[in-house]
């Protein structure tokens, strides 16, 4: 079995759809299954649609005419997901009149974008000649926490799929990014969702490959916004690509990687709009012989706090009671580094950060530095290399770049350094020239 995961600017239109018809036709398994997001643009819509809806009265004109246009596009029926427009229609104004938009009602809202693709693309299938049946993520047992907005799921929810899945005879078209919770409220696995229900797919029915089906050729070995000349990577390692879709680069979901690596499936990231470009794979193993470095990331809007205190010294418990303070309020740190009197940490939840820090004063003078950014160089190579460290700052250093704070861990196959945020195209391009 294989997953095709199509996200959102892969069913852009009709002849998006017709596109991704033709690839599912050649996919070389007698049964695939598919995971679809919603339509280009439609859950930021919807998201605004919920916001204005406190305190507006909101119709759902733009919603509907994006799916009118692509129904009539494809020739089917235009009153095909009525229904779901007359439910979005009365859950806004419910908002509106009682001026009230909870966490559960807003992944309420957003669900509408994958429920009505799914649809959409299936009946489209059919019309093509395919067999196709659009399931919602819940009726294959999708089950998640109650963390709205960014659930996750439940263990029983693998046998789940997988007996549901043995059940259906046709082309599963199965709605990304959506689930419900043990109460049956529905929940959302975070923006971008798409990919890591493709993943608990794939893992639940143990796919021999989860195909990630997006605009780009593949991983990049740099942000081509700032690198014209970045090339597509044929091959990284889970690691890698763990690392890496945490650090920024934005081709997949950074939870996605976890049920493939437990479940050893390769992931492909391919593009749609050239579907004949062999894409990057990621696999279990390093690349043998791969360079030092395989990508450059950055993660911008970053803080740095400075926590010193001589209470540290030769003190047990005094990381605990810190980190204690921080998963507290919520915030979530990045880059640690440690000297026998000082903590610098950064984090990008600045909005929480306040009362992080005036508990943090009551024992230990904390300084903050805003408008960071970090670099962050990934490649299994780094561990067999010995001058990379070197190298990297070598490099950053003939580009007028400071580091503000160093980090690489004992599994060596990343080096991330902070550095001010205007410093960034410049870093990730001088180091991008020294590595490829
Ligand atoms: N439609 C959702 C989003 O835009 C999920 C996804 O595309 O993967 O975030
Ligand atoms: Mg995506």
């Amino acid at each position: 079995m294989i997953v095709l995961k199509f996200g959102g600017t892969s069913l852009a239109d009709a002849p998006h759809i017709r596109t991704i018809a033709k690839i599912v036709r050649n996919t070389e398994d007698d049964r695939p299954v598919l995971v679809v997001s919603a339509h280009a643009g439609v859950t930021d819509l919807l998201e605004s649609l919920a916001n204005r809806a406190l305190s507006e009265k909101i119709g759902i004109a733009d919603v509907r005419d994006i799916h009118v246009g692509i129904l009539r596009d494809l020739d089917l029926p235009e009153d095909l997901v009525d229904d779901l427009f007359e439910e979005l229609a009365s859950i806004l104004t419910g908002i509106h009149l009682v001026c009230e938009l909870t966490n559960r009602t807003r992944d309420y809202i957003l669900s509408f974008g994958e429920r009505l693709s799914s649809r959409i693309v299936a009946a489209a299938f059919r019309s093509f000649g395919i067999p196709a049946r659009a399931i919602a993520a819940w009726d294959l047992g999708l089950v998640t926490d109650s963390a709205f907005g960014s659930a996750r799921p439940q263990d029983e929810c693998y046998s789940r799929i997988r007996r549901s899945l043995k059940q259906v005879k046709e082309l599963p078209v199965v709605t990304g990014f959506i689930a419900k919770d043990r109460d049956g409220n529905i929940t959302t696995l975070g923006r971008s969702g798409s990919d890591f229900t493709a993943s608990l797919v794939g893992a639940a029915v143990g796919a021999r490959e989860i195909q990630i089906w997006t605009d780009v050729d593949g991983v990049m070995s740099a942000d081509p916004r700032i690198v014209p000349n970045a090339r597509s990577l044929p091959r990284l390692s889970f690691n890698e690509m763990s690392e890496l879709a945490y650090y920024g680069a934005r081709v997949i979901h950074p939870a996605t990687m976890v049920p493939a690596v437990l479940n050893r499936i390769p992931v492909r990231v391919l593009n749609t709009n050239s579907p004949k470009h062999p894409g990057t794979v990621i696999l279990d193993d390093p690349t043998p012989g791969a360079p030092p470095i395989s990508s450059i990331a950055y993660r911008r809007q970053q803080t740095l706090i400075n926590v010193v205190s001589t209470r540290m010294l030769l003190q047990h418990g005094f990381m605990a009671n810190l980190f204690e303070v921080f998963g507290r309020h919520e915030v979530v740190v990045d880059m640690i580094s440690t000297s026998e009197v000082s903590v610098s940490i950064t984090t990008d939840s600045d909005q929480r950060l306040d009362p992080v820090l005036r508990e943090l004063s009551e024992f230990a003078d904390v300084t903050v530095e805003r408008d960071k950014a970090i670099i962050c160089l990934v490649g299994d190579g780094i561990r067999t290399t010995g001058d990379v460290v070197a190298r990297i700052f070598a490099t950053s250093r003939n580009a007028g770049v400071t580091a503000r704070m160093i980090s690489m861990g004992a599994s060596r196959i990343n080096v991330s350094f902070l550095v001010a945020d205007e410093d960034v195209e410049k870093a990730v391009q001088a180091l991008h020239e020294e590595f490829f």
